[in-house]
């Protein structure tokens, strides 16, 4: 399972994209519509009628959809064919080539960078083809300059299309990081824990739906920086965390909470289950920690509860687990409590 994206859903920004271009094209799509009709080009005005009434029902679909890539590409599809088709059969002083000059543009800011450059290409590649096609067959109604000029500023379109298309993923994606990564441990950070939590209560299949937290805190941690300082405090907690990654089940999660506090969510196992996981923990923590310039004991206190039963939200859920690591740290330490 990847991890749920914090910016909401990165389809929100295509969304946006998706409803302005379609406002576009009804407007368009409209204006040639009534245009064809009039001057007799009676079967191109139905071709795009159809081209608006698909745009409109999109337009009316594209908050709600989920499929948002699959009605971009059926969109882009209906879009570019209307246009080839208009390319092969208009004057070529109508200008209607120039629409191929957005193919680049849209399939990128619609589509991402591996199927915008599939349409680009398909349909860059058709559009200069008919273009060719027709300076061959009409030579002297198609200078050889113009074909030139077009191609050059399709090719830097294209290519200033696909870098930004490919910067900006790439930025979001480091953002994304950022913003769910803690620094210091490469865990995920607190801000996900809902996020995940809710996605493992929807994914579960109905008869195994649970999600232990097995909430993890270092045994007089402030001690470790007092004696032999904060990087040696850092070494230990990325040691920690290397531990609990090295621990967890595929479709466990860890985090860093802040400090010295870790969790991990696992689905899917009883109480015993859990308690067992969280004890193994604790005793590899006990027994393997190494972490540079670091020579003393290091052990944990763990607290686990259960969802559903120990509370009905997270934040139940967590209260209870905080509880009961309080009352491991209160027993003595180094322990877990599980009820
Ligand atoms: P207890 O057993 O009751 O949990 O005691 P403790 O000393 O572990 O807990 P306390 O909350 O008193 O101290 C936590 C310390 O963790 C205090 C803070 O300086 C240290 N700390 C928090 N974040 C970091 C960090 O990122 N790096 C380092 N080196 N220390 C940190
Ligand atoms: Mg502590
Ligand atoms: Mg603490």
């Amino acid at each position: 399972m990847t991890a749920p994206n914090l910016w909401g859903n990165e389809l929100e920004y295509r969304r946006t994209v998706l409803k302005v271009v379609l406002l576009v094209i009804i407007l368009a799509g409209i204006t040639f519509t009534i245009n064809n009709w009039v001057v007799g080009h009676k079967i191109f005005a139905m071709v795009e009628l159809l081209v608006v009434v698909l745009s409109v029902f999109i337009l009316v679909i594209h908050k709600k959809t989920p499929n948002l890539t699959l009605w971009s590409s059926v969109f882009l599809f209906a879009l570019y064919t209307v246009i080839l088709i208009g390319i092969y059969t208009a004057s070529f002083s109508s200008a209607l080539y120039s629409w191929l000059f957005i193919v680049p543009v849209l399939s990128y800011l619609l589509l991402g960078t591996l199927l915008g450059t599939i349409y680009s290409i398909i349909y860059v590649g058709l559009g200069c083809g008919l273009l060719s096609y027709r300076h061959i067959m009409h030579f002297s109604e198609i200078p050889t300059i113009a074909i030139v000029n077009i191609a050059l500023a399709l090719i830097a379109i294209w290519a200033l299309s696909y870098t930004y298309e490919q910067k900006r993923a790439e930025m979001v994606k480091r953002l994304q990081e950022m913003a769910s990564l803690d620094p210091l441990t490469g865990l995920n950070n607190r801000l996900l824990l809902s996020s995940i939590f809710e996605m493992l209560q929807q994914s579960l299949p109905e008869k195994q739906k649970s999600v232990s937290m097995i909430l993890i805190d270092l045994d007089h941690f402030k001690k470790v920086n007092d004696v032999f300082g904060h990087g040696v405090g850092d070494a230990v907690l990325v040691d920690v965390s290397r531990i609990i990654s090295s621990m967890r089940r595929r479709n466990d999660w860890a985090f860093r909470f802040g400090g010295e506090e870790f969790c991990l969510l696992v689905p899917e196992v009883n109480i015993s289950q859990a308690s067992s996981v969280a004890e193994r923990l604790r005793h590899a923590v006990e027994n393997n920690l190494n972490a540079e310039g670091y020579s003393a004991a290091m052990t944990v206190s763990i607290g686990v509860a259960r969802w559903p039963e120990n509370g009905q939200t997270l934040s139940d859920l967590y209260k209870v687990a905080d509880e009961r690591l309080y009352k491991a740290k209160e027993q003595g330490r180094n322990q877990v409590v599980s009820e």
